[in-house]
Formats: structure tokens, C-alpha cells, sequence
């Protein structure tokens, strides 16, 4: 069960609520959405309904929502948009965003020529991983807190706001303190502990589909992040594992518009770790365009043949051309306009 607050219910109201949940045994979990605050109850439903907590004030609607994920579902909430960074970048309805970046940060001079490369193509938000999470652990972990600091750094220097990954539920505070927007990638999909740790971190975050979760998996693992306050999620789909061999992962593109229909969250797509590959990087864009998904995230590189990570899958300059054009040209055909390079904050 779901009590929804009303614009302008004050703290006074939402307190009440919540002594009033806690006073008849259940537990209830604020959530504060851009638009509206959500309080998601857990308990005996029958008990809640003989508090009448559609007659206190503040709260405009007590809903029973069907699906299991209760706070992140699309039942009597209209589609959300979360903005990134002080720009505030959206992403949402009506909107296309463009996140590029390296995978993973390795130098301060490859990091900013990657920047000038996702400007360069259209984006408005910038991705780079500090902390990887690498199948092998001999392969490059990512620079930690130096890597963090060169973000910041091409962030003040480009007015991109950062988008970087966190692994580890102890890192969540640090990694909050320099990034817009916390990324939790596939293989965390399901990482409890750190969907919790995110979010509590007040800030938006981009959660990966696990390689192998269907789709209430993930909004479920959505839901974790939500039951701990936080309402500013984007989900990204970036590929999953089948019995294909000839990409690295099998882009779902149906999960664009079902999760669109399941969930009020934004949906966007990975077009680089789905594919694996470079030349799939643009055609997958402009399906995930087609389909109607919120943004894209990709992978840039100025050097990939000696890059650290997922050089293969990297864009090169050369690319930036046909990238650039479909997102400018294609989502005003499906009734979206490219939001386009922030204004220089600060
Ligand atoms: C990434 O975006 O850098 C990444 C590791 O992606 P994924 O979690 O989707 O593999
Ligand atoms: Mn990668």
C-alpha cells in the first residue's frame, strides 16, 4: 500500500502518517520523488485501512498498488524525470539525453579529451568509472579517489556533470561526495547492501540491468534503492546474457517499453556494453531511439587500441559524426527533443 502526499503536505503531515503506520505495527518508508513524496507501507493492509489515512492532512490518495515493487511502479504515477548535477540535466519524457565517456578514467589528459569527444557528439552528461568492477582481478580496478578527482576536475573544466560507477557499499560516501549521479553496474544489480547504501546517498542513480535478472528483478532492485528515500533512479538496460556469441551481451530492446509500462522510472540503453562492438554502437543508438528509450549511454575513447578497459567497444573521433546526427536528428521523430550540452555552471 502506497500513501501519496499531496504538493504542498508539510513535514508535520508526513510525521503523522508515519506515527500512525508505526502505531499500528507496520513499517513506512518515505520517498521523496522530484514531483511528489510517497510513503510505501508494510504491515497488515487491514489494520492500515481502519487508520482512514485518507482523511489526514497532506495526503491526497492511499493507493493498493498490484506489483511487487510498490514505490518504483508505473500504478498512479505518471512518468518521472530526474535531473543530474547542478545544470540539472533531465532525463525523462519528452526528453533525450546523451551520457559519453570512457569506460574507465585512467589518465586526467585521456579523460578530458574524452569529455571534448562526448561534447563533441551531443552529450550532456559525462561517464567514467573510478572504481571497476572487472571479471578478472588481475585486469585494471580503476584509479579510486585519483580518479574521482580528475572527474571533478573535467567537470569544472567542461560543465559536464559526472556519472561513475560505486562497487562497494563502503565506498558509497566517498564516491557521493565527488559524483551527480551514482552508477551501479550489472554485476551489483542485485547487491543489496549497496542498493540500500545508494539510496541513502542523496543522490540520482543510474542502475544497470543484472546480466541475468528479468525485469522485476530489476525493479525490485529499483524498489531497494527507492524504500531508502530515494525516488531519483534511472534504468539503463545494457544487454544480458543469452546463447548469442557474436555480441558481448544481447541487447533487450522490448525491455525499453515494457519497463516504461511497468515503471514511472526513465529508461535508458547502453548501446556499448550490449554490443561489445564498435560498429554496433551507432545502429543500437538509433533502435533505442526508435523504441522511445529516455537516453543512451556510451563509451568514448581517444586512444582505445590502448585503452584500459573495453577499448573495442569505444567510439573514436571518427564516429562522433553519425552519433552526433542521431541524436539530434532521430528523437524528434518519435516526439523527443535532444536536451543538448548543459550551460557552464559555476
Ligand atoms: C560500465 O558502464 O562501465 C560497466 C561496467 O557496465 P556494466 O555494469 O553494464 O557491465
Ligand atoms: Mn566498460
Amino acid at each position: 500500500m502506497v500513501v501519496v502526499m499531496a504538493p504542498d503536505a508539510t513535514e508535520a503531515d508526513l510525521a503523522e502518517v508515519v506515527t500512525r503506520v508505526t502505531g499500528a505495527g507496520g513499517e513506512a518508508f518515505v520517498s521523496r520523488g522530484e514531483s511528489r513524496t510517497v510513503i510505501g507501507l508494510v504491515g497488515d493492509i487491514d489494520r492500515f485501512h481502519g487508520l482512514n489515512l485518507r482523511a489526514l492532512t497532506g495526503v491526497a490518495e492511499v493507493v493498493r498498488v498490484s506489483t511487487p515493487y510498490k514505490l518504483v511502479s508505473r500504478e498512479h504515477h505518471a512518468p518521472s524525470t530526474v535531473h543530474v548535477g547542478e545544470a540539472r540535466v533531465p532525463i525523462g519524457p519528452g526528453g533525450f539525453t546523451l551520457i559519453a565517456g570512457p569506460c574507465a578514467v585512467e589518465t586526467a589528459e585521456q579523460t578530458l579529451q574524452a569529455a571534448q569527444m562526448a561534447v563533441a557528439a551531443g552529450a550532456s552528461l559525462l561517464r567514467g568509472g573510478a572504481f571497476k568492477p572487472r571479471s578478472s582481478p588481475y585486469a585494471f580496478q580503476g584509479l579510486g579517489e585519483a580518479g574521482l578527482a580528475i572527474l571533478a576536475d573535467v567537470r569544472a573544466e567542461t560543465g559536464l556533470p559526472i556519472v561513475t560507477e560505486v562497487v562497494d557499499a563502503h565506498d558509497v560516501e566517498l564516491v557521493a561526495s565527488y559524483a551527480d549521479m551514482l552508477q551501479v553496474g550489472t554485476r551489483n544489480a542485485q547487491n543489496f547492501a549497496l542498493l540500500a547504501a545508494v539510496g541513502q546517498a542523496g543522490k540520482p542513480v543510474m542502475l544497470k540491468r543484472g546480466m541475468s535478472s528479468t525485469l522485476e528483478e530489476w525493479l525490485l532492485a529499483a524498489e531497494y534503492v527507492a524504500q531508502r528515500g530515494n525516488l531519483a533512479i534511472v534504468l539503463c538496460e545494457r544487454g544480458i546474457r543469452t546463447f548469442e556469441k557474436a555480441t558481448r551481451n544481447t541487447l533487450d530492446i522490448s525491455a525499453v517499453p515494457v519497463c516504461q509500462s511497468l515503471s514511472h522510472l526513465p529508461v535508458i540503453v547502453d548501446p556499448s556494453h550490449s554490443g561489445g562492438r564498435r560498429d554496433l554502437v551507432v545502429p543500437l543508438s538509433r533502435a533505442a531511439i526508435a523504441v522511445g528509450a529516455d537516453g543512451i549511454i556510451v563509451d568514448v575513447h581517444p586512444h582505445p587500441d590502448v585503452a584500459l578497459c573495453d577499448g573495442p567497444q569505444a567510439l573514436v573521433d571518427g564516429d562522433l559524426r553519425d552519433l552526433a546526427a542521431a541524436v539530434r536528428n532521430l528523437p524528434p521523430l518519435v516526439g523527443r527533443t535532444p536536451v543538448g550540452a548543459p550551460l557552464r555552471v559555476g
